[in-house]
């Protein structure tokens, strides 16, 4: 099963909003061992959503979308969602009524306007996904498309809400949940990606581990995973061994401890 992730917000595109959604659902995916194949970003703009949501389901059986369930102009998921998959918004009575019990209780002396109960618009077949924080409920509508079943979340945008909704009704229907991908990771000091990489192939050849590699201060930082437990270990204790005295004992994340453990080991100071 395959997950993509479309985020909308002109605030996203021009750097005045951090998408902090996206990491929350990177890594809660990834946890699960459903990392998303695919991450888009668009503006609250409805061709381009459209956009985004073909590509995102070519990839993927699930999408989850985030942000633009507001009831503003520029709140345009659920239109979206309806125009993609052919279904007409229908207005809930039940969630109009606690959406005008929520406007009451906060503004008291302002009359509703009308445009408050878009969100109470679900495109039709959609299953309500409460929202404990918030006016906007998430959505969740099972389509078919090309002969497969297909699963569209919309998530509300601020984070606290998405993430709500995400752990109470979105974890719990996900398959496979509790499968963690072991990964193992270690730090090579003085050494280029690129011939960590070079120097690691050979253990790589015909085994079912993945090597990622990324250049930090301390050197680079090596990545391995696979589903096989003791393979990942083997491949793991050989590439270790491999560059001796240049791993950072402590993964690299803290290098001053470990400059002053070499130090000491040696009687010398800095
Ligand atoms: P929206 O539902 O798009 O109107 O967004 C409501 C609020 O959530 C705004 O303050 C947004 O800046 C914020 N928000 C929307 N998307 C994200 C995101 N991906 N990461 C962090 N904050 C977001
Ligand atoms: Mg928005």
């Amino acid at each position: 099963m395959n997950i993509a992730v479309v985020c909308t917000g002109n605030e996203l595109l021009r750097g005045t909003t951090v998408n902090t959604n996206l990491t929350f659902l990177g890594s809660r995916l990834t946890a699960i061992g459903l990392p998303p194949v695919l991450a888009l970003t668009v503006g609250d703009n409805l061709e381009q959503l459209l956009d985004a949501l073909a590509i995102a389901f070519r990839h993927a059986d699930w999408v989850i979308s985030s942000g633009g369930l507001g009831s503003t102009c520029d709140d345009l998921s659920r239109d979206a969602a309806a125009a993609f998959c052919h279904c007409e918004l229908q207005r809930q009575p039940a969630l109009a009524e606690q959406l005008r019990r929520y406007w009451r209780q906060r503004h008291p002396d302002e009359e509703m306007p009308d445009y408050f109960l878009r969100q109470a618009d679900v495109p039709s077949g959609g299953v309500v996904l409460p929202n404990p924080d918030g006016s906007a409920p998430g959505i969740r509508l099972a389509f078919r498309l090309a002969g497969r079943e297909k699963v569209l979340i919309l998530l509300p945008g601020p984070p606290a809400e998405l993430e709500a909704v995400f752990v109470e009704h979105v974890l719990p229907q996900l398959p496979d949940a509790g499968r963690v991908p072991p990964v193992k990771q270690f730090t090579v000091a003085g050494g280029a990606e690129i011939l960590v990489q070079q120097k690691m192939q050979p253990l790589l050849a015909g085994r079912h581990v993945g090597l990622a590699l990324c250049a930090s201060v301390e050197g680079t930082r090596v990545f391995l995973s696979g589903r096989d437990a003791d393979e990942l270990e083997q491949v793991f204790e050989a590439a270790r061994n491999l560059f001796g005295d240049q791993v950072l004992q402590g993964g690299g994340l803290e290098l001053i401890p470990e400059v002053v453990a070499l130090l000491r080991q040696r009687g010398l100071t800095l």
